[in-house]
């Protein structure tokens, strides 16, 4: 399963949009296989961040991400930051299956993404240090780890939040 626009639309039961909007964008899915019935289709942000951030190509698992996010009230910008910062961390050896509560993290693993999102959102096990943000994360972890560009102690999302030149 790839992630494209076409893709997201076959799960749409409902479109949505802001007021009048005429381009509504938002909507409300259904993913019978993940127990998912009416709820927010995944926007841009999620898309992005629980998808190709993660080489995750599973749209289904990207809506499961997006909905634990909902349910815990967590940032889905900054949960996926923090997982794609946890992917680079086992690629490079800084840290291991056991550190994570025994989920086989690695690029393209949504299953091991969800899981964690999950204990990101319950504060649960590894869950406690990983929900704190991908820069409380990296400290935590130590071991010369380092994160991506953030803002303040935020991850940054995938748009330019740029001023403008006057
Ligand atoms: S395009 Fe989407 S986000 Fe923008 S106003 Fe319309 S419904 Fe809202």
């Amino acid at each position: 399963m790839k992630l494209d626009g076409a893709v997201v639309d076959k799960y749409v039961t409902k479109k949505l949009s802001c007021g009048d909007c005429p381009m509504p964008c938002k909507g409300i899915v259904k993913v019978p296989k993940r127990g998912l019935s009416d709820v927010r289709r995944p926007d841009y942000e999620t898309i992005v961040g629980f998808g190709a951030n993660l080489l995750n190509d599973d749209l289904e698992l990207v809506t499961a991400c997006h909905d634990a996010c909902n349910r815990y009230g967590i940032d889905a910008v900054s949960s996926s930051a923090t997982l794609a910062w946890a992917c680079e961390a086992v690629d490079k050896g800084l840290l291991t299956s056991a550190e994570l509560d025994g989920i086989d993290l690695r690029w393209g693993s949504g299953e091991a993404a969800l899981a964690l999102t999950v204990k990101m959102g319950t504060g649960d096990g590894c869950g406690a240090w990983l929900g704190n943000g991908v820069q409380r994360a990296a400290a935590h972890l130590g071991k010369g780890s380092t994160t991506s560009p953030c803002m303040s102690t935020a991850a940054s999302p995938r748009t330019t939040t740029r001023a403008s030149p006057r």
